[in-house]
């Protein structure tokens, strides 16, 4: 154990999304790394409240990233490790400030763990630059972006053969979690709790802590694993993990998530009937997504996958945006999950797909003006899954929804809601009326249905809008200039058309 600290050849951890001290290789390399040269260990965390701005992540995201920083401050103050909590405007003050740190710390090296993201990678090129020796661990994913290739060595476009390739790589190891570092000197006093400066919203419902998160990762393998193909598409059923919080931000590492699986179903990677086949798919999902942002830099960009769809002429209406953010489009199931959204920082993934795709495909809003939206609001905000989710949705990303294929956004309400309990929860307005005319809803009904509630009335009409969506997103076809043409011609002419019918159906 060495208590020296002015001595070189100490090590750094620069704590970013890897927010845990299990599993953690970074904090394992820079523990090792003192050891060896009989340094010390510090750690660091940066509070960047500009940049967080510019790329929108959400205020409770940020409360929760403030606790669990904290939490792992006075966990590593047992192993004898202080955590600095510095500000620094943005990724461009970082690189400065890293240096005056290593300098007064005398560390001879700094450890972290690798992002995918453009500004990120960026940021960290910028850091070896300004000749600060960055060592990085590649943890964010099980399987190193890059590694997971087609017989051409490229990356996949298509996420059944990605997933095959993927478990066929997983299972040639044993999956071994690293324990956390044992202490490296004796236990420093408690931290005081130390508040970021940045707007923020109240997490509280979400626990943080290393141990909360491992104990509902154990509870959901043990007691739901096995249903969750049966429930995971129903929103009022807990039927999924809610776990994204925590691998978002790095409080559990998906190679926990996998060890914890296959202690319960050994045979997840190798049978397509196992019953932990379907939750590990949605890991696998997570990969795909992340070798994908590597793999196209531009996605982090936010440029469409599919170049074909720059084309697409979006509406961009910004009061039916509004009033989809608000949860007042008239379609219960879309209110109802915006509601979720906006209320508890999460929503479900059934929903997300709905309320995606309605806002694409119905109202024609381009799709990144919606994932700035999920971002802003998401207690889980990820890039590469929002990215991948809202352009799967909008049919302009990779492996995508084809751009003909359109959520009912009524029958969706009837398959995953039947008992109406998750809309009654967040649309109270609607009360009174009676489940089945919900299910059944049809646009003049419902104009009466309302009638004395304060719902408000369909936005736009299902049939309508579904056909007005197939002629603008045509311009995602192969070749389809000319027909992208046609059916924004098209397009207008059936809007005009429609909106009179609508108008009828609607006011009479
Ligand atoms: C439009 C849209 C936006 C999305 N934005 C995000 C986001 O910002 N952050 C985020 O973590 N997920 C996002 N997702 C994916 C998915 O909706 C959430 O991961 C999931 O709802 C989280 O709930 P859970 O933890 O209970 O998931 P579970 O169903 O229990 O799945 C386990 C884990 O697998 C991963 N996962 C599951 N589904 C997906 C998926 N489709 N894509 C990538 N990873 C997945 C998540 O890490 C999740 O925690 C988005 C999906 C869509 C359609």
């Amino acid at each position: 154990m060495n208590t020296n600290h002015s001595i070189g050849n100490n090590a750094l951890v620069w704590f970013r999304h890897d927010l845990r001290l299990d599993d953690n290789q970074t904090l394992v390399a820079a523990c090792q790394y003192a050891a060896e040269h009989q340094g010390t260990v510090r750690a660091i965390f940066v509070v960047t409240p500009k940049q967080w701005a510019s790329h929108d992540v959400a205020p409770i995201q940020l409360d929760f990233i403030e606790r669990q920083v904290n939490q792992l401050a006075i966990e590593l103050a047992e192993l004898g490790i202080p955590l600095d909590i510095c500000h620094a405007d943005d990724f461009d003050a970082i690189p400065e400030l890293l240096s005056q740190y290593v300098a007064t710390w005398q560390m001879t090296k700094v450890f972290a763990t690798s992002e995918p993201e453009c500004n990120e990678q960026r940021r960290d090129h910028a850091v070896i630059e300004a000749g600060i020796k960055l060592e990085l661990s590649l943890q964010h994913c099980f399987l190193p972006p890059l590694s997971v290739l087609n017989l051409s060595g490229e990356m996949y476009k298509v996420f059944t053969p990605f997933a095959k390739k993927w478990r066929q790589i997983a299972k040639q190891d044993p999956i071994q979690t690293l324990a956390r570092p044992e202490p490296i000197a004796a236990p420093l006093p408690t931290p005081n709790y130390v508040e970021f400066h940045c707007t923020k919203i109240c997490s509280e419902q979400w626990q943080v802590g290393e141990h909360a998160a491992q104990a509902k990762l154990r509870q959901f393998a043990q007691a739901k694993v096995a249903g969750y193909q049966a429930c995971r598409d129903f929103p009022a059923i807990d039927g999924t993990s809610q776990l994204s919080a925590y691998l978002a931000i790095g409080i559990l590492s998906p190679r926990q998530c996998l060890q914890v699986l296959l202690s319960h179903y050994p045979d997840a990677l190798v049978h397509d009937e196992s019953p932990g086949r379907c939750w590990l798919n949605e890991l696998i999902w997570r990969e795909f997504y992340r070798h994908l942002l590597v793999a196209f830099p531009k996605l982090s960009r936010r440029a469409n996958f599919n170049a074909l769809a720059d084309s697409i002429k979006w509406r961009n209406n910004p009061r039916e945006f509004q009033a989809w953010c608000e949860g007042r489009t008239g379609y219960p199931l879309v209110d109802a999950a915006m509601r979720q959204l906006n209320q508890t920082g999460w929503m479900h993934n059934r929903l997300r797909m709905v309320t995606a795709s309605f806002l694409t495909k119905h109202l024609l809003v381009d799709w990144r003006w919606g994932e700035r939206y999920f971002r802003q609001k998401l207690i889980d905000g990820d890039l590469a899954a929002n990215n991948g989710g809202w352009q799967w949705s909008a049919g302009t990303g990779c492996d995508a929804q084809p751009y003909f294929r359109v959520f009912n956004p009524i029958s969706q309400c009837e398959k995953c809601d039947p008992t109406g309990a998750f809309i009654r929860n967040y649309l109270p307005e609607l009360d009174g009326v009676d489940l089945k005319l919900i299910h059944k809803l049809k646009i003049p009904i419902q104009a009466q249905l309302f009638v004395g509630t304060d719902y408000a009335s369909p936005i736009v009409d299902h049939k309508f809008a579904r056909t007005r969506a197939i002629a603008v997103l045509s311009a995602i076809k192969k070749g389809s200039a000319k027909a992208q043409q046609i059916g924004v011609q098209q397009a207008q002419e059936i809007d005009r058309e429609s909106r009179v019918d609508l108008d009828k159906e609607i006011f009479g």
